[in-house]
């Protein structure tokens, strides 16, 4: 028996072929434990599960409030048992420990309990605007689910994205089938658990670990799915589209970034100081929205490069279960070449590599895939390391003139997810208001919260995450027109089709 099995229709089971796979700690290369590995049959029964689960209402027609309670003993679930999953989500996804406990559990938390108060809006009709002409109607508006929803996630924040993904979809009513991603499959196997205990009806939710190609095509294609919720690459989120267009399926997508901070030349240092480093390195930077892109002025240049080199030093790489440890290692061993090749890149189209750039295997960490924090400068928006998702501990530094100028270069992307700028107030909110991104922090970077929308302009995604709008992405809007005068000679309009007897 596998350690970690699929759950479909409230039961634990193997994959039909009975396949599995191996997940592997980054830290040390080691396996976590063994993995049921779902196909495209296993991903038809799950869809199946599902299908059934919405269309007998055991869920989607509870009250809101009712869907909300149930959420909120899921959030209760993971709280309790939230030192295992810290460790379990470090161990496999190479999360630092600190990381795990201090980010990735609270969050999953705090998502279940606001999304199970948010459900209990959706309980009300909203009323709309009353007409009286051709005629006097009532007329209102109610949010029903979508359906059966599919969501298929990275290995970035494994435990954080499935709870995002599952917390939202249950609150308005649908039923779920999660692929969590195979270097990162554990926790959402446990989440899995947790709802069960939680009084999560049977087939609510269903969570198959297995491969995009294959598996994760069935959850997109299956005519049975009323709605995919994506996150990942760009460059996958563009097959998922297509994909999905045959049965013109509702698509959410959250996908890459290449995010800019400005530091405006009255930026408090040691706050920006620290900040650009924590926006780039926190997670070694594996995060959709890292702030990758470092624009700083001409007259603040040196000195903002000499103070980032000084403190750089202060992270401290190291296995991810360490308590010490403030990086751990990326998450596989494809994920280092890919890093390691756009760093040979920035040096070869000409930046500096100001510090870092190598593997690092000293003190026990050469069994793991840990790379040094790396930051280029002279930097030119026209660079590899400038355009493209690196997805790693990389920072490229930029230069600007003036005001226009950082905007230019700041929004001269393909992307679109995140921003930052650092320095008054007063200054960085006009220069927000002037950023194409989705979420932009002033003095402030990577805090994601349930309450607010979260989401890509251009290339980084199509609608939004989080927050009530978030919540709204898995609902239908249906508009109710009551017709209130009962008088069919008052209905004129019948008249145009079918005369009136006189
Ligand atoms: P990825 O290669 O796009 O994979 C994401 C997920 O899609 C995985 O579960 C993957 O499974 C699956 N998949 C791949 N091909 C598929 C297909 N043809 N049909 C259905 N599913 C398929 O991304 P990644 O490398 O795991 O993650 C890094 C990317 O995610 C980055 O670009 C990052 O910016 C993005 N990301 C975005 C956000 C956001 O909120 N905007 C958050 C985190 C990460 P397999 O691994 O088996 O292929
Ligand atoms: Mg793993």
């Amino acid at each position: 028996m596998s350690d970690f099995q699929l759950f479909i229709d409230g039961e634990f089971c193997e994959a039909a072929s009975g396949d599995t796979f191996e997940t592997l700690d980054p830290s040390t290369g080691e396996s976590v434990g063994t993995v049921a590995k779902a196909g495209a049959d296993d991903a038809a029964r799950a869809i199946d599960a599902a299908r059934a689960a919405f269309d007998d209402g055991r869920w989607s027609f509870k009250r809101g409030s009712e869907r909300g309670k149930i959420l909120a003993a899921v959030a209760k679930g993971i709280k309790d048992r939230a030192p295992e999953l810290a460790e379990l989500e470090s161990r496999d996804s190479g999360a630092t420990i600190m990381k795990a406990k201090g980010a990735d559990i609270g969050s999953a938390v705090f998502w279940f309990r606001t999304m199970g108060e948010y459900a209990s809006r959706l309980d009300e009709p909203e009323s709309l605007p009353q007409t009286i002409s051709p005629g006097p109607s009532y007329n209102y508006l109610v949010r029903d689910p979508v359906g059966v929803c599919t969501a298929i996630i990275p290995w970035n924040f494994p435990l954080q994205m499935a709870a995002w993904k599952i917390s939202m979809a249950l609150a308005a009513g649908n039923t779920i089938v999660l692929k969590p991603a195979p270097e990162t499959p554990c926790t959402a196997t446990r989440l899995a658990e947790i709802m069960r205990d939680a009084g999560v009806p049977d087939g609510v939710v269903n969570i198959i670990p297995g491969p995009g190609p294959g598996t994760g095509e069935e959850l997109v294609s299956n005519p049975r799915v009323d709605k995919v919720a994506f996150t990942g690459s760009t460059e996958v989120g563009r097959q998922i589209m297509q994909m999905a267009a045959n049965t013109v399926k509702k698509t959410t997508l959250e996908l890459g970034g290449k995010s800019a901070q400005v530091v405006l030349d009255d930026a408090d240092l040691d706050l920006a100081v620290d900040g650009v480093l924590y926006g780039i390195f926190f997670h070694a930077g594996q995060i959709c929205t890292a702030g990758s892109r470092l624009l700083l002025p001409d007259a603040l240049y040196d000195t903002f490069v000499e103070r980032l080199l000084d403190r750089v030093g202060d992270i401290k790489v190291g296995p991810a279960n360490d308590p010490a440890s403030t990086m751990g290692p990326l998450v596989s061993q494809k994920q280092l070449d890919t890093v390691l090749g756009y760093i040979e890149l920035g040096s070869k189209e000409g930046a500096t590599l100001a510090t870092g750039g190598t593997r690092l295997t000293d003190g026990g960490l050469d069994r793991g895939f840990f790379v040094a924090p790396t930051i280029f400068t002279d930097v030119t928006p026209d660079m590899t390391i400038a355009r493209e998702e690196i997805f790693g501990p990389v920072l490229s530094v930029l230069r600007y003139d003036d005001e226009d100028d950082a905007v230019r270069i700041a929004n001269g992307t393909d992307y679109g997810l995140s921003a930052a700028v650092w320095g008054s107030p007063t200054r960085a909110m006009k220069i927000a208001g002037r950023l194409q991104a989705g979420t932009v922090w002033v003095n402030e970077y990577h805090l994601l919260n349930p309450h607010y929308p979260f989401g890509g302009y251009k290339q980084s995604g199509i609608g939004r995450e989080h927050g009530y709008l978030g919540l709204l992405e898995y609902t239908e809007p249906k508009h109710v027109h009551v017709g209130i005068d009962p008088s069919r000679r008052n209905k004129r309009w019948f008249d145009m089709t079918i005369p009136r007897r006189r």
